[in-house]
């Protein structure tokens, strides 16, 4: 059903990649059409406003850039805001594991791959982490359901408590709890009944198991490519039960991934891990970026959106390299790298953007200039007259008093300024010389 999401984007953008620029009006006709597509997709109404709310904030403050088309340009913007929605906080595949034995309860409806899911993930934690695994089934009305995870269990090489029939729920998952404690497990992996719709009679079920395992983690399990039964199921789990997060199942099918922005927008809980198909080491820490892309539905949509990245890295490089070509640089210069260091994340983020800057960041790193730093930087430009910006040669000593006074700093701090603002026109004036490509190749590092 998310061919028709990918269909109609792929439509808006071809319109949009054959005008010249990105309008107002192109962005609201676009995300008309993705509001549509995103609703046809069956995602939730409001989920759809939210998404395409938070799309046209940040597509209207957007610079239009040379290299790639507006196309690109609102693609990019929707992944980007796409992979926002999808976020969860940390990692998503980190789980609360830490005091052993630590419960992790697994819930879901049934046939949404729940025991598969979790044979794997007691894989996956056995494998990367070295944890000691006990698989537990709960489901007493279906003895398969209980051979089942033991044979998967022996399959991927961890222990299963051992069947005793005639046990509740509530008494299987004590006694797990108990032998995981006597074992030394690190990880009791609790696996409950499903049912093909809600009832009451379930939720009360795992409700009751859960009072009695107090989990660290309660993973639902919901199959990807039931679309908004899915949101509802995971809505209903979490009021009832209280989920801590998600697990997709069958992302390896034809689903477009529409259910987990649902999902994560719904009940606000993240998604930990996806099912890419019925093999043991079919499962996968959930990546936002990637579902993004299927939700797209364009296979080099990741490519395309680094590229773009690159090009307005570039861009913004190549507009440095313009201002030091002119052999200029006063302080209204160094006040707007000052400010533009800031946005771009401090130092860092500024200095890894020109290729040979390495040392350069390191130098300052010594020098103990960090985002703070820069601020102060900034207020003591700021108390300077228009005459002294332009020309900083005029700073004698009342000036400095006054300088450093409205700034509230003292007169050592503007001397390293003005001393860092020296060594900097210097390396500009040098670099002045040098052709744009040199620059850019990393000439820069040569020079310092
Ligand atoms: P449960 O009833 O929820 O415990 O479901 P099962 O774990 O028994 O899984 C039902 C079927 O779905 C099995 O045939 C699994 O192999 C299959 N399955 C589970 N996860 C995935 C997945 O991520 N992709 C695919 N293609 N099949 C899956």
């Amino acid at each position: 059903m998310f061919e028709t999401l990918s269909g109609r984007l792929s439509g808006v953008f071809d319109k949009l990649t054959r005008q010249g620029a990105l309008t107002d009006e192109d962005i609201s006709t676009a995300l008309r059409e993705v509001r549509v597509a995103l609703l046809e997709a069956d995602v939730s109404l409001p989920v759809a406003r939210d998404f395409v709310k938070a799309v046209s904030e940040k597509a209207r403050g957007q610079a239009v850039t040379k290299s790639i088309t507006p196309g690109q340009q609102v693609v990019k913007i929707v992944h980007d805001a796409l992979v926002d929605m999808l976020k969860g906080e940390g990692p998503a595949g980190e789980l609360k594991i830490d005091s052993p034995p630590a419960p992790i309860l697994m819930v879901g409806l049934q046939g949404s791959g729940k025991t598969t899911t979790t044979a794997k993930l007691a894989k996956r934690l056995k494998e990367r982490e070295g944890k000691r695994i006990l698989l537990a089934s709960l489901d007493t009305r279906r003895p398969a359901a209980m051979e089942q995870l033991a044979i998967l269990a022996l399959q991927v090489g961890v222990d299963s408590l051992p069947i005793v029939a005639g046990q509740t729920a509530v008494d299987i998952a004590r006694r797990a709890k108990q032998q995981a404690a006597l074992g030394g497990y690190d990880v009791v992996m609790l696996d409950t009944a499903g049912r093909l719709h809600i009832d009451d009679e379930l939720m009360d079920e795992v409700t009751a198991v859960r009072d009695v395992a107090k989990p660290r983690e309660t993973l639902l399990v919901v199959d990807g490519l039931t679309g908004q039964d899915a949101v509802n199921v995971a809505e209903q789990f979490d009021g009832r039960v209280g989920i801590s997060g998600v697990v997709l199942t069958r992302m390896d099918g034809d689903g477009r991934g529409g259910a987990a922005l649902s999902m994560r927008a719904v009940t606000g809980k993240p998604i930990r891990f996806v099912g890419l198909g019925e093999r043991m080491d079919a499962l996968e820490e959930f990546h936002p970026e990637r579902v993004a892309g299927r939700i797209l539905g364009m296979g080099d949509i990741v490519a395309l959106v680094e590229k773009a990245q690159e090009t307005l890295e570039q861009e913004a490089a190549e507009r440095m390299v313009k201002r030091f070509q002119k052999g200029q640089f006063n302080m209204n210069d160094l006040r707007s790298q000052l400010e533009q260091m800031q946005k771009m994340g401090g130092m860092q983020g500024m200095m890894s953007m020109l290729p040979g800057m390495g040392k350069m960041q390191k130098q300052m790193d010594d020098a103990g200039i960090d985002d703070r730093v820069l601020r102060r930087q900034v207020a003591l430009i700021d108390s300077m007259t228009k005459k002294e910006r332009r020309s900083p040669d005029l700073l004698q000593a009342s000036r400095k008093k006054r300088i450093a006074a409205g700034a509230g700093l003292e007169v050592s701090d503007l001397n390293k300024l003005l001393k860092m603002h020296r060594q900097m026109a210097d390396v500009m004036k040098k670099m002045g010389g040098m052709s744009k490509k040199s620059l850019l190749r990393g000439g820069l590092g040569a020079m310092l």
